[in-house]
């Protein structure tokens, strides 16, 4: 039993060295470890490292999701297009004005929003399309950036996952109208907690930023250098959602290693994409190949046509193999609050429902050397085995 325990392979682990525990020391010893200089040099590196003109560092993607919509100012009453197939925080901010958060189906086959019900979904209360890039596989922007133009809608995109992703040359980051990233902690780049606001627009980034700290005029850490003064203006109602320093110490020290993360999660999704091409009873994801993809997920498919057991099962069996993984996501229309509050049902969106049936995500992150994949590998392979029809 406890040699079991101590052999289990986790869903995640934050990739974490000491250069992240370094850079976190100094912040301690500083003096200062709220939002200050360390925060404005992740924001100036991140900005940079997307290709956006702007960068508002916040506490999580939900806060910069929060911000977006208030940026554009989303009005009580109004609508935002977004997938069923998501986190509860991509719509749960729609919420929060007393908007309507619309969702519509995945394209058949995929995770990501169908453009063509995208289309459907508008009305004359559209206010905003908010794409998701699942997985960390970027969304079909050129169709979704066009609608939105054709139908005076601003695009406000959910990149928890695609850091760093990038679409038809153009990183994700640079793109819709405001981009919105994650660095919770299982995320691809992480923080422990936190998030990232980005943009072309400087109105945007300006009222995100006041917004992010009271509502005041100008930052509070500046206050308490030589250059600050003790005044302040508050000049609307805003929240606390400014990202210490601590924070933003480890963040630009990952920032530094995204691409080498990103490297050896590819690796790691081939090696899976190649077992899986000789076992039956799974598929791999359809976006195996391509360059872009942050690999944040590795979501491979049950096949119940040839496997003896179901998704949940499959799951279970992996556990007694020592292996973690987990779901994402359950459509948020099977949530008894959509269901409850807003009047979506079961059947409603069934490429959604089919993709989630059968979904398991792998576990992926650079910690993992090769014996830990070849873990993973192996108990796929004696699930196939033991379950094949
Ligand atoms: C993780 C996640 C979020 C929320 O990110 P936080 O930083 O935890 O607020 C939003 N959307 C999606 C799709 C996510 O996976």
């Amino acid at each position: 039993m406890s040699l079991l325990a101590t052999k289990f392979l986790p869903f995640h682990q934050a990739f974490i060295g000491e250069e992240e525990i370094r850079s976190v020391a100094e912040v301690m010893r500083s003096g200062w470890l709220t939002s200050g200089p360390r925060a404005k040099e992740f924001e100036a590196c991140f900005a940079r490292f997307v290709g956006a003109e702007h960068a508002v560092a916040v506490n999580s993607c939900t806060a910069a999701l929060h911000l977006a919509l208030a940026a554009i100012g989303l009005q009580e009453g109004e609508e935002v297009i977004l997938p069923t197939m998501t986190f509860a925080a991509s719509a749960e901010v729609v919420l929060y004005f007393k908007a309507r958060p619309v969702l519509v189906d995945c394209i058949n086959g995929s995770f990501h929003m169908d453009p063509a019900e995208i289309e459907r979904a508008v009305t004359s209360r559209t206010r905003a399309v908010v794409p998701v890039h699942y997985g960390g596989y970027p969304c079909e922007m050129d169709s979704i950036l066009e609608i939105a133009r054709r139908n005076k809608m601003k695009v406000i995109e959910d990149a928890a996952h695609a850091m760093p992703s990038r679409y038809k040359g153009k990183m994700i980051g640079a793109i819709g109208d405001i981009t919105c990233f994650s660095f919770y902690a299982t995320k691809t780049l992480t923080t422990g907690e936190g998030g990232m606001a980005t943009t072309e627009n400087q109105e945007y980034a300006e009222r995100m930023r006041r917004l992010s700290l009271h509502g005041i005029s100008k930052d509070a850490w500046k206050r308490y250098t030589a250059e600050g003064s003790w005044k302040y203006d508050i000049a609307e109602a805003g929240y606390k959602y400014n990202l210490p320093d601590l924070q933003a110490a480890i963040g630009l020290v990952q920032l530094g290693k995204c691409h080498a993360m990103q490297a050896r999660r590819r690796e790691i999704a081939e090696q899976y994409t190649e077992e899986l091409e000789t076992l039956e009873g799974f598929t791999a994801p359809a976006t195996a190949s391509d360059e872009g993809h942050a690999w944040h997920l590795y979501v491979v498919h049950v096949n119940s046509a040839a496997l003896r057991i179901r998704r949940d099962q499959v799951i279970e069996e992996l556990k007694n193999r020592g292996i973690g993984t987990s779901v994402h996501f359950i459509p948020l229309h099977l949530h008894s609050l959509y269901q409850r509050h807003l009047g979506y049902r079961e059947g409603q969106f069934p490429n959604a429902e089919e993709r989630f049936s059968g979904a398991i995500s792998l576990p992926l992150y650079p910690g993992m050397d090769d014996a830990d994949v070849g873990r993973v590998i192996e108990a796929l392979r004696d699930v196939n085995r033991e379950f094949i029809r």
